[in-house]
């Protein structure tokens, strides 16, 4: 445990400066890292806070009351978010992902969804804009995200069975809420909904089919339910490989209960595979990042809440664009850093971890999930 001895809060403070290359890089659209992938996806996480302690992400023994989290003048502002946005969708991204932390936790975040609604691609089309909560906070404010343009939403839901859920939120909040929030999203219009669940071996494994039936019961197709495998993020979850559920075997588990087909992929860079339910009641994906990796054509950049640029969701350092735009950077020169950093970006973290040759845990540490966002 040597390493603890660096505050976990100390580490987000180390990054790379953004380079801004000597000849501008245009924003195409074509950008391409060094192993072929396109930039088309941008994930950002608008606070690191969270009323939630799932111990696969921000342990309460760690996250608890004497950590700091970031105070808010390090938060960019929604106007540096869309400017930081407007530059990533110039380059080819066409879907942002708002998340955290929880997301909702951000007040006023209706004012930076309508400013992001309000982006269009090159060619003038809107943008796949979609928000990953943990659905405390759906209840209220489903509405004003919709009214806002808003469109889908994910949920993180890990167990249907009260006692479990409240373990693993630690923090004792009822299944029954994130429910009622998921009905309000439907209600609002909010589709099509997808619905997390990390499968922890020893932990939730049990709830697989009864959440299955739950989703095919109560919403039937228009709901999907997608089944992560408990992921090494971060460094303070104490993730042990034999606590994951591989997805062949939850797969297996609800085959036996509702047989499956499966589905061809929709879009490359898809992070689900995707089956359906062979009497026709949905479709369910399954999310394998430890046994199945999906680097080849990961097209995912990461905005953190203090506004710097990850390139893999375990980078253990990010770019600094914050320096550059409150350093009075122009567009030109913020989108050529972007351009630069994503040109060299070589990340396959997860396929060199299949492979053997990246070691979960060894290196620099890894920065933590809910704050560069899931
Ligand atoms: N708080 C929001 C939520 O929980 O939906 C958004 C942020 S959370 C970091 C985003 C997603 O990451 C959630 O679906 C969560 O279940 C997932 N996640 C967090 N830690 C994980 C881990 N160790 N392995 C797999 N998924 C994880
Ligand atoms: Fe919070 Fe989401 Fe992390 Fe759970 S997974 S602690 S809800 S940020
Ligand atoms: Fe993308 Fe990194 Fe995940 Fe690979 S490990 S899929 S490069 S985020």
């Amino acid at each position: 445990m040597g390493e603890s001895v660096i505050p976990l809060a100390d580490l987000r403070t180390r990054a790379t400066p953004a380079r801004v290359p000597e000849q501008p890089i245009p924003a195409t659209g074509l950008l391409s890292d060094r192993l072929g992938r396109p930039l088309r996806d941008l994930r950002i996480s608008v606070t690191d806070r969270c009323n939630f302690r799932c111990s696969y992400c921000m342990p309460k023994e760690v996250f608890d009351r004497d950590y700091r989290f970031l105070p808010q003048a390090d938060l960019l502002s929604f106007e540096e978010i869309t400017r930081i946005a407007r530059l990533f969708v110039a380059h080819g991204v066409a879907k942002l992902r708002l998340t955290g932390g929880e997301p909702l936790l951000r007040k006023g975040l209706e004012a930076l969804v309508a400013q992001l609604a309000a982006l269009r691609t090159p060619d003038g089309a809107p943008l796949d804009i979609t928000l990953t909560t943990n659905g405390t906070l759906l209840a209220r404010k489903a509405r004003a995200l919709r009214e806002a343009g808003l469109k889908r939403v994910t949920v993180s839901l890990d167990a249907l069975d009260d006692a479990i859920f409240q373990r693993m939120n630690d923090v004792g909040f009822p299944v029954a809420e994130v429910l009622a929030g998921i009905d309000a999203a439907l209600d609002a219009g909010l589709s099509p909904i997808k619905i997390n669940m990390v499968v922890k071996r020893g932990t939730n494994c049990h709830e697989i089919v009864p959440l299955a039936r739950h989703v095919r019961e109560r919403y039937g197709p228009g709901v999907v339910l997608r089944f992560i495998e408990y992921m090494d993020v971060g460094a303070t979850n104490g993730w042990r490989l034999d606590e994951v559920l591989p997805s062949a075997e939850v797969r297996a588990r609800l085959h036996a209960a509702f047989p499956l087909e499966k589905l061809a992929p929709t879009a490359p860079g898809e992070t689900a595979e995707r089956w359906r339910y062979a009497d026709g009641g949905g479709e369910v994906g399954f999310i394998s990042s430890v046994t199945q990796a999906f680097c080849g054509d990961c097209n995912r950049a990461r905005l953190s809440t203090e506004g710097k640029l990850f390139l893999c969701l375990f980078a253990t350092r990010g770019h600094d664009l914050r320096a550059l735009l409150r350093g009075g950077a122009s567009d030109e020169d913020i989108a050529s850093a972007i351009g630069l950093a994503w040109q060299e970006r070589d990340d396959r973290y997860s396929e060199l971890r299949s492979s053997g040759a990246a070691e979960p845990g060894s290196g620099e540490r890894r920065v933590e999930m809910h704050y560069i966002g899931g």
